[in-house]
């Protein structure tokens, strides 16, 4: 452990959360002991983003997230920014670009983004103690008392950054919910977020032999008419059911039991073109016209064709254009624009970018994260009931509500 003397913050996780609180405390003179039981800090950071950590994104507002408190985030992103963090990255000279949608990557690697922080944290004298896990926490003499892997450990201010439940073998855990629970805090019910669906069998049948097919779409889960619930991005059909970014967007706004509706065709008022085309083309049979508009395999299959195993009969009949009627053709197109799926499930945790829920925010301060029950300890990250959209908003929450604790410890 780099601290001789008792720290005054102990930050339980060193994720970009953790590091954030750690360094933002440490620029302050706090002295800050930063624990994590893996063997490495920030490995959420390496793997993000596909290897290049999509870092922040310019539009970090506040509808871009979900929470039970939609106002609960609003201070935290307006004193830590996305310029805030864009500036560090540049002040370390590690070359980015922006991808799509404000989405800010590593030219390189991810690997940049987490040896940044290691040398701000050196240089705020942290250096986390890591194959150190927590077994016990409580309070004592207005502070508190960690039982370790190295012993015991006290400190007046902790600070929790233990992350969500998403991808366990990467060593999540429910640490930071069980200590809410131990101190009386309320949770909100956690669920896997930004994950693909799963089908039913009868669904999978629907679309075997499709697996890898892309399409541009709208998807739209949660309760028709809700606010930010609908992303028109990729949609990718998979073996277990769909995936894509539309789809991990829609994810975390969806509930068991739920419908998703997908707009497959969203440039394009189908029904009209379907109509158009009988009128130029008469002879042309359905399946073609919309393999004019959608992938052919998809197209094919939806009109009951080249299902692995022989099987006819599609959502769709494809005949010649000028045998079905105006009224069918419009039918047609209205069932494509609203394609609709139950999702059997999720892919759950082992897959999910992130957890949904968390820390309900009414028992914390929106300018500190501290809890309000218990002075002194705070709840950064993924830990809180504050959950991103797609698309670096995670981390920059990560930076901005680590840097409010950071200030505050
Ligand atoms: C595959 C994948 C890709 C992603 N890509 C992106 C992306 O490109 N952009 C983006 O914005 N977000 C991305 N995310 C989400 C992002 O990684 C998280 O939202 C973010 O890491 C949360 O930060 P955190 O510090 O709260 O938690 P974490 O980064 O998960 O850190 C928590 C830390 O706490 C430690 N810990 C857990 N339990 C204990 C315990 N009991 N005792 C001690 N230590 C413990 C863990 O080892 C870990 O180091 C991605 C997530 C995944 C899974």
């Amino acid at each position: 452990m780099t601290v001789s003397s008792p720290p005054d913050v102990i930050v339980i996780g060193a994720g970009a959360a953790g590091l954030f609180t750690a360094i933002a405390a440490g620029k302050r003179g706090r002295r800050v002991l930063v624990i994590d039981h893996a063997p490495e800090a920030g490995r959420k950071i390496l793997i993000s983003g596909g290897g290049r950590c999509n870092f922040t994104n310019v539009d970090a507002q506040p509808a871009r997230y979900l929470s039970t408190n939609p106002h609960f985030c609003i201070s935290a992103l307006r004193r830590y920014t996305p310029r805030d963090f864009l500036d560090l990255v540049e002040r370390h000279g590690i070359a980015w670009h922006e991808k799509k949608l404000g989405q800010l990557f590593c030219d390189n690697s991810a690997r940049d983004i987490l040896a940044m922080l290691l040398n701000e944290a050196a240089d705020a004298g942290v250096e986390p103690a890591l194959d150190c896990a927590v077994t016990g926490v409580r309070r004592a003499d207005g502070g508190f008392v960690l039982e370790t892997a190295r012993g015991q450990l006290t400190a007046p201010r902790l600070v929790v950054a233990t992350g969500g439940l998403s991808i366990p073998k990467m060593g999540a855990t429910d640490f930071a919910h069980r200590l809410a629970r131990q101190f009386g805090l309320d949770m909100v019910r956690p669920r896997p977020g930004l994950v693909p669906f799963t089908f039913t069998p009868r669904d999978l049948a629907r679309t075997q032999g499709l697996s890898g097919v892309a399409l541009d779409a709208v998807v739209r889960a949660g309760p028709i008419g809700s606010k930010g619930a609908a992303f028109r991005e990729a949609l990718l059909i998979t073996h277990r059911g769909l995936s894509g970014p539309s789809i991990l967007q829609a994810s975390s706004y969806w509930q068991p039991g739920q419908p998703i509706t997908v707009d497959l065709t969203p440039d394009l008022d189908l029904a009209e073109h379907l109509k158009a085309a009988k009128r130029a083309r008469p002879n042309a049979e359905l399946k073609t016209i919309l393999g004019d508009v959608l992938p052919r395999r998809f197209a094919d299959r939806l009109c009951g064709e080249g299902a692995p195993n022989g099987e006819k009969g599609g959502e769709v009949e494809s005949r010649p254009l000028r045998d079905l009627s105006d009224k069918s053709l419009a039918a047609v197109g209205e069932m494509l624009r609203r394609w609709t799926v139950v999702p059997a499930g999720t892919e759950g945790y082992r897959t999910a970018e992130v957890t949904v829920g968390g820390i309900d925010t009414n028992e914390l301060s929106s300018k500190t994260l501290e809890a309000k029950k218990v002075p002194g300890l705070h709840f950064v990250g993924e830990a809180v009931d504050v959950t991103g959209w797609l698309g670096g908003y995670n981390f920059q929450w990560a930076w901005s509500s680590g840097w409010v604790a950071g200030q505050a410890v």
